[in-house]
């Protein structure tokens, strides 16, 4: 195998009719720059589904594709691939990811870039090397990273993006219908109440399928605590992050407390991060994006996590479905595995962009086969990816 030679960025924009969570709310407007801010937890949201992916090509024309998030200011991270972690790249072999990892965050860890940008940066060309190493190993990508646990991931079914809590509960009618048996509501959007939200769901969907709550940040820690316990009754497999990012104690305390387990993790970036709250046993459920955490961190968060005994049940956010094929092929390997996100309203689109067999059907994810990730750009993709130097 050879060294990388060439690094290749693209925003990759996909238009959406019904924004991401579901249509917009009472008082929420899309601003002048293509973003809605949800009046449910104060937090801005793409009206597109759009992430950046990366090629990265070595001296012996191989090529490795990576992927990061691109739904806010997705400039900003081609910038910093470019400008900081390229010129740093080059000539760096794909054997020694982990160690190309740990410099290229070096780079900037003084500066308080441990995160954020940053790492989203790094995170596409971590993905993209690991890809090239498997590739150059002539196996997929999971067997470059650890032994398959299991052939095909399971997954639950995330979000129900109609209007109306009506609407919301035929929804859901429906996917039972045809043999889901898990599944995670999105109360950004509940106008109609949380409470009310998971009554009618419990009611409608019977006794034995699994329910989540993604509480998206929204709540001071007592407050989260007295939500639990009300909705404690309606037996759910655990509440999602209930409190702020930063509210380490919260969370904790919470932890500590809750008749539901509580889940948290998708805005983590690495085992530093994970290493804060899993030292105090504040999550039973971890919730690592590889879009955020590559699939170094991925596996070192992971490997904290199972240290631990807290299992682990993967994020899945809007991308053209590289980092989401790399989840997968990660997710195969994890002893402690519980199940992996399922966001239908954009797995499904971002299939249409790929060249791969990967696929959901009987609540799993059937694993993309071939060397690498098992996915590639296929002809739609180029419509919709514009090249950024
Ligand atoms: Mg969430």
């Amino acid at each position: 195998m050879s060294r990388v030679s060439k690094v290749e960025t693209f925003i990759v924009t996909v238009p959406r009719d019904t924004p991401y969570l579901g249509p917009l709310g009472p008082g929420e407007r899309v601003n002048g720059r293509g973003y809605v801010v949800r009046k449910g937890n104060g937090t801005l949201y793409p009206t597109v589904d759009r992430s950046i992916a990366v090629r990265v090509t070595t001296a012996d024309g191989s090529e490795g594709w990576g992927e990061t998030y691109g739904i806010c200011a997705p400039r900003a991270t081609c910038e910093i691939i470019n400008d900081l972690l390229v010129p740093e790249l080059i000539g760096r072999h794909p054997d020694d990811v982990e160690q190309v990892w740990d410099d290229l965050y070096g780079l900037m860890r003084v500066r308080g870039c441990t995160g954020g940008f940053h790492v989203d940066a790094i995170t596409a060309l971590d993905i993209a090397l690991w890809d090239l190493r498997a590739r150059a190993h002539g196996v997929p990508l999971w067997r470059m990273i650890g032994e398959r646990r299991r052939e095909h991931v399971p997954g639950y079914l995330s979000g129900l993006p109609a209007a109306t809590l009506e609407g919301r509960v035929a929804m859901a009618r429906q996917f039972h219908a045809q043999g889901h048996d898990a599944f995670k509501i999105h109360t950004v959007v509940s106008s109609e109440g949380i409470e009310e939200e998971v009554a009618a769901l419990r009611e409608a969907l019977g006794d034995e399928a699994l329910l989540m709550v993604d509480l998206h940040w929204k709540f001071p820690a007592p407050e989260a605590l007295a939500l639990a316990e009300r909705l404690a009754p309606y037996r759910l497999h655990f509440i999602e992050a209930p409190v702020k990012p930063e509210d380490i104690d919260g969370l904790a305390w919470l932890a500590a407390r809750s008749p539901v387990p509580v889940a948290a993790g998708e805005e983590w970036y690495t085992a530093y991060e994970a290493k804060l709250r899993l030292d105090r046993q504040a999550v039973r459920f971890i919730q690592p994006e590889m879009g955020h955490a590559g699939i170094t961190q991925f596996r070192r968060i992971n490997a904290l996590a199972e240290a631990g005994g807290v299992q682990t049940a993967p994020h899945a956010t809007i991308g053209a479905g590289l980092f989401l094929a790399a989840s997968l092929h990660a997710s195969a390997t994890l002893p402690g595995l519980w199940r992996h996100e399922w966001q239908h309203s954009v797995f499904s689109r971002s299939l249409e962009l790929l060249e791969t067999d990967m696929a959901y059907a009987d609540r799993s994810y059937r694993l993309p086969s071939g060397p690498g990730l098992g996915a590639r750009p296929g002809p739609r993709f180029w419509n919709y990816a514009e090249p950024v130097a």
